[in-house]
């Protein structure tokens, strides 16, 4: 492999993240191995170690290191679970996952995405992944129970699909509020019973899906009656 010349600044991102009250050990180490610049577009590799969110591509984002660095330690993962994403995006938090639990199921609803995070996870030797193109609201039935969910897009409420597909004992991660704004929220289940707990408020770009968000071109068509070609509108919605 081509000599890693972020090492420094991936170091100094987890002094950052230090910094900012992240303490969970195995956490910062990881995240001081997987080379986020590969997750982001070429011309962005030089913001790669910034504490911020970046653009992917049809309009998704790579969450903010701070953000991925929380909810991954709000999981506390001891390395045997079964974890589920909704929102592959770029792979990274799914990388980070890799390395802290036994096996994830990824679902992302933009194929590009899906296929771009399947070919870095694959050349940086994750074995222990499964990303499917889909619809994540509706979980990944055939595969339940998870130990772990994680959704890495907004979402109105949270879906009862989701919560059902998690296991007694088990810990979901999701934000839940408005279309552009919320609040991240830790549910863990005990017994069948709810207990949640409010972590931050956050911005992440919407899960849209059949318990998610309304798309965009739906939502014009309901409002102006018609639908206006996407510019370069290749993407497939499933
Ligand atoms: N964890 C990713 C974040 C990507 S942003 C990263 O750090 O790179 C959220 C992602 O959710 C986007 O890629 C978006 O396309 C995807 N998404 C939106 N609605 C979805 C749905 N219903 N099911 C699966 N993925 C969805």
């Amino acid at each position: 492999m081509a000599e890693d010349v972020f090492v420094d600044e991936r170091r100094h991102m987890v002094e950052e993240l230090r910094r900012l009250g992240i303490h969970d050990e195995k956490v910062l180490s990881v995240m001081e191995k997987i080379p986020r610049h590969l997750f982001v577009p070429e011309y962005m590799r030089h913001l790669a170690y910034e504490d911020s969110p970046l653009p992917i591509g049809h309009g998704q984002t790579i969450s903010q290191p701070y953000i991925v660095a929380l909810m991954t330690e709000a999981l506390e993962l001891q390395g045997e679970e079964k974890v589920l994403e909704i929102g592959t995006g770029s792979g990274y938090q799914t990388a980070i996952l890799a390395e802290l639990a036994r096996e994830i199921f990824s679902i992302e609803r933009l194929h590009t995405l899906a296929e771009g995070a399947r070919r870095r996870l694959e050349l940086l030797g994750y074995g222990n992944v499964h990303v499917r193109v889909g619809d994540g609201t509706l979980g990944w039935p055939e595969e339940a129970p998870f130990h772990r969910i994680i959704v890495t897009g907004g979402l109105p409420q949270l879906p009862h699909s989701l919560w059902e597909q998690l296991a007694d004992g088990g810990r979901l991660i999701a934000p839940i509020g408005g279309r552009y704004d919320q609040y991240l929220w830790l549910y863990i289940k005990e017994r069948g019973a709810q207990r949640k707990r409010a972590l931050c408020p956050c911005t992440f770009v919407p899960i849209v899906g059949a318990h998610g968000w309304p798309d965009e071109a739906s939502l014009r068509r309901r409002f102006f009656g018609f639908h206006r070609q996407e510019e370069g509108g290749s993407e497939r919605d499933v």
